[in-house]
């Protein structure tokens, strides 16, 4: 193909332009902005599609030569909680395909992100004759087994991802984890799978002098520091952190030792810049629980930031630690390492592919305080192991884990499935796009019963 390859990347709420840390603004932005830009510079044209949640949003944004942002009207113009978006998914398709018919733009693929997205493109698929490419970054059936009653899915979430799987022409693990599931929980077929890890900006997450660090950040201490960066989500278990700081102290004062009996636990993640527990209630339950156990003057909650000033809070701590109940993949153990920090990690998911157990870093149970308690005794006692486990842990993301080898694999997979098809795409009838008919043997989300709201 002579002309470059236009993909179409949906990404219903998870836009690369919002500010990362907020419930609903994480791993998955980062995803669609480094792949998207990624896939642009080895010439790609990529359009990100996502839900428009302010009429200040501009329709179309060039983030890069090769990668626009088209925010596309779909429900309220302003933010909902992505469990609320699921009725405005029919809405979403049409809007993005009145873009595709006044645009005159064409696309050779879509690639679908998150479950609502993958609805999107699968009905996309009927309608354009392209391939289709998925990746979850969750899965609902996990969701729902870890979280039973808090899980605030739409009721038919795991049926729509089961249609998503049989109807996509190819879809992406991220680790052997998610591919595992995929096969045995929804019964993909192996053969559509294709495992591409998920990566770090090596040149933004960069390992920086401690003091340096501290300085920068305004941490003005000479303590053992514990990092946590992320969402501030009960499933992130930084409850489980908090209790492990306390077990470690008081066996300290048991001890009467003075081996670490200075620490801080610093949080950083939240709604807002300044930690604030009415936007952000997990900081006011980690507030309660922080005083019921005694620990409150070790921890200190910071608020969200953005990637460019996180690898100072990184590079700030001793040791980063991240115990989720369950995670799809987990781009935070990545950045502790690509900072070149240890990181203690729960032993679940795709934590369990990018830590090298006693090499990068360490694996805990997850729930489990008492075992994190011992793990973080043993490095924030040797920091000669620390220094070790960075530096092993930097080269392993320089090596495994960078943007541009997913771009690579994902580009080459695209090839394939294109390739495959040996026909050129088709070009499209924009007139005709929206009087299609709608060939489906799964229900549109407003037929379903979305008994979750
Ligand atoms: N993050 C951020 N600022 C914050 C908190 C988190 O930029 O204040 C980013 C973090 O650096 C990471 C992402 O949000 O890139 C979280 O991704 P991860 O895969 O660890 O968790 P997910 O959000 O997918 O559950």
């Amino acid at each position: 193909m002579n002309r470059p390859i236009r993909v179409a990347f949906l990404s219903e709420h998870a836009s690369p332009l919002a500010m990362l840390g907020g419930a609903d603004a994480g791993g998955q932005n980062v995803y669609v902005s480094e792949v998207s830009r990624n896939l642009a510079q080895r010439g790609y044209v990529v359009d990100v599609f996502t839900r428009c949640d302010s009429p200040a949003t501009p329709q179309v944004t060039t983030c890069v030569p090769g990668v626009r942002v088209v925010s596309l009207s779909a429900g309220p113009l302003q933010p909902r909680p992505k469990d609320e978006l699921w009725p405005y998914m029919p809405a979403f398709r049409d809007a993005l395909l009145h873009f595709i018919k006044h645009d005159e733009a064409h696309y050779d693929l879509v690639h679908g992100n998150y479950w609502m997205s993958g609805w999107v493109a699968v009905e996309l698929r009927k309608r354009l004759a392209v391939p289709i490419v998925q990746i979850f970054h969750a899965m609902g059936k996990a969701k729902r087994l870890h979280l039973k009653g808090l899980d605030t899915s739409p009721g038919d979430r795991i049926q729509s991802e089961l249609a998503v799987i049989q109807q996509a022409d190819s879809i992406i693990a991220q680790c052997p984890h998610e591919r595992f599931e995929l096969v045995n929980d929804y019964g993909a077929d192996p053969r559509k799978i294709a495992l591409i890890p998920s990566a770090v900006n090596s040149n933004i997450f960069r390992p920086i002098a401690r003091d340096e660090a501290r300085q920068r950040i305004g941490l003005d201490t000479e303590e053992r520091v514990i990092v946590y960066v992320g969402r501030m989500l009960p499933r992130k278990d930084i409850r489980n952190i908090v209790r492990a700081l306390a077990l470690l102290l008081q066996q300290d004062e048991r001890a009467q030792g003075v081996c670490v009996s200075s620490i801080t636990l610093m949080i950083v993640g939240g709604e807002s810049e300044q930690p604030d527990p009415i936007a952000t209630p997990e900081i006011g339950e980690l507030q309660k629980l922080a005083a019921e156990l005694g620990v409150t003057q070790h921890v200190r909650f910071i608020g969200k930031r953005q990637p460019a000033e996180l690898c100072y809070y990184y590079s700030a701590g001793d040791v980063t630690v991240t115990t989720p109940w369950y995670e799809s993949f987990g781009l935070t153990p990545l950045e502790a390492m690509a900072c070149g920090r240890p990181i203690i990690g729960s032993a679940v998911g795709g934590i369990t592919y990018t830590i090298k157990d006693g090499e990068t870093g360490l694996l805990v149970p997850p729930r489990d305080p008492e075992a994190l308690a011992v793990c973080l005794r043993q490095l924030l006692t040797q920091p000669e192991v620390c220094i070790q486990m960075g530096l092993a842990a930097r080269k392993r993301v320089e090596q495994e884990f960078t943007w541009s080898i997913v771009a690579m694999r994902t580009a080459a997979l695209y090839e394939a499935l294109l390739a495959e098809r040996m026909c050129p795409p088709l070009a499209i009838e924009p007139l005709s796009l929206l009087s299609l008919p709608l060939v489906s043997n799964t229900s549109s989300p407003e037929e379903m019963d979305c008994d979750a709201h």
